[in-house]
């Protein structure tokens, strides 16, 4: 480990790498905290979420309590509704009588407290973190930042780290050397779909809220130009996410507590069978599908469109204008090949490692796996001596479950990241949030017989 040459004006108690809305709770919640001096660093020039799937009528997926603070402290200024009082919407918001807000205003309402806080600095990627000695035991992480606009790196020190990078579009492999104009991830959709309108053929890959959203709203332009379109899952169905009230428990403190105590071979089996927890289509988007094709088809009309499950796309070729797409039903054991000029690929996101990280690797503790080790205050396991910590924000879905992304517990999870930090409750955290009991209700006992 190198010495620092540090002087004390520049080192934070915390810094904060990326501005999604998980660290933007983060910088809210810090903001009257004034005894932890922190920095927020993001790359993007300001705030935007997801822009690449801001479709218009589109909503959150969870109520507008999920907000960047509300569910650690309801009298936050940054709340959803201090937003909605300064931009004169209350009664509107009253009369709309809707708990799930659109998706562009929740990024406005994001936008506006990034604005008010001087810790989110935009412009600013993260390039190298590494760990350095101040001499007496104890370290500190050196950072290293490009400033876009002044176009030179900045150093800076922390005593503590929080990963808020997110996570980054999955792309088969066998796809990746397709990406293009005519081939692309939902996540760029907004900015690519005037393609469909040009196009004959048009595929949509997957069966998520993304790949739902995107085949819906391709379905609308169809209206307008004349193109055939398919949507392709290898899911056994077009199935919708669990959002019953007692299934919507798992996305709690609670859950997430019980979760963590597991083993890790249980945690990983529980995972796989909670796929539809997180991973499907809102019934309302699957309702909208069909709503409209019902109405395409009166009078016996036929449009061009095809909804297929249980179907693999497992190659894309080019093929002239467009391409030729290798499918195989998963329950026939049948192969078959389609055409499209565009493809979407609604294939869902991954965790990445950083890339600023690389230095440290050897220094990060991973699991069996190549996973981080996560404590249950979302400290990482590192080899790093002294008491500066790694924090991680949505890459903790091995160790602590289902509800790591999930907008409604990232107030949750700040207040204890905040607490650790402050060595103090600064925001109470209430422990029973559910009617259910997700463990053995009384200390296990022997087996009677
Ligand atoms: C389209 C979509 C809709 C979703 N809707 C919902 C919903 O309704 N409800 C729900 O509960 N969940 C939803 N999710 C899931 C999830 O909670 C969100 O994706 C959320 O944005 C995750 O927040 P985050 O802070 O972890 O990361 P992100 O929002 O991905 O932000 C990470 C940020 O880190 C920055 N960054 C990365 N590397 C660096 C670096 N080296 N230096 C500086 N900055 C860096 C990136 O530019 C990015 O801005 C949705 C996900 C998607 C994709």
């Amino acid at each position: 480990m190198k010495d620092s040459t540090m002087t004390t004006n520049e080192l934070y108690d915390v810094i904060g790498i990326g501005l999604g809305p998980f660290n933007l709770g983060l910088a809210a919640l810090l903001d009257p905290v004034a005894e932890v001096k922190s920095v927020f660093l993001e790359k993007k020039k300001a705030f935007n979420w997801h822009p690449g799937m801001l479709i218009e009528g589109t909503t959150l997926q969870v109520p507008f309590f999920a907000d960047l603070v509300s569910m650690a402290d309801v009298r936050s200024d940054y709340s959803f509704l201090r937003y909605l009082e300064a931009h004169n919407r209350l009664y509107h918001f009253y009369f709309l009588e809707k708990f799930h807000i659109p998706r562009k205003e929740y990024n406005h309402y994001c936008q506006w407290v990034s604005e008010q806080l001087n810790t989110c600095r935009f412009g600013m990627e993260v390039q190298k973190v590494v760990p350095v000695s101040l001499g007496s035991g104890d370290n500190v992480y050196e950072v290293t930042v490009w400033n876009d606009e002044l176009q030179q790196t900045e150093t800076l020190f922390t005593k503590h780290l929080i990963l808020g990078i997110g996570s980054v579009p999955s792309v088969p492999e066998a796809f990746q050397s397709m990406l293009g104009k005519n081939v692309f991830h939902s996540a760029d959709y907004v900015s690519k779909r005037g393609v469909c309108a040009e196009a004959e053929s048009v595929a949509v890959i997957g069966s998520g809220q993304s790949a739902a959203e995107v085949f819906l709203d391709v379905a609308k332009e169809q209206e307008k130009h004349e193109f055939s379109l398919q949507w392709y899952t290898r899911s056994k169905g077009f199935f919708p996410m669990e959002y019953s009230k007692l299934g919507l428990e798992y996305f709690s403190p609670d859950y997430t507590r019980f979760f963590y105590q597991l083993p890790q071979e249980k945690k990983d089996r529980l995972l796989k069978e909670q796929d539809l927890l997180y991973k499907g289509i809102s019934s309302d988007t699957i309702a909208e599908i069909y709503d409209l094709l019902y109405e395409r088809t009166v009078g016996c009309d036929e449009p061009d469109i095809e909804l297929q499950a249980m179907t693999e796309i497992v190659g894309i070729e080019r093929n002239g204008k467009g391409f030729e797409l290798h499918g195989y039903h998963r329950i026939k054991e049948e192969h078959f090949v389609d055409q499209a000029e565009v493809i979407i690929l609604g294939t869902g996101y991954k965790p990445a490692f950083p890339g600023f990280l690389s230095e440290m690797k050897k220094s990060i503790a991973w699991d069996e796996n190549g996973r981080y080790k996560v404590k249950e205050d979302y400290r990482l396991e590192t080899y790093v001596e002294g008491e500066g910590d790694i924090f991680i924000q949505n890459g903790e879905m091995h160790t602590h479950g289902v509800g790591a992304p999930d907008l409604g517990l990232g107030a949750h999870r700040n207040a204890i990241i905040i607490n650790t930090i402050a060595g103090r409750d600064v925001y109470p955290v209430q422990t029973k949030n559910v009617f259910q009991t997700f463990g053995t209700k009384t200390a296990s006992v022997p087996v009677p017989f």
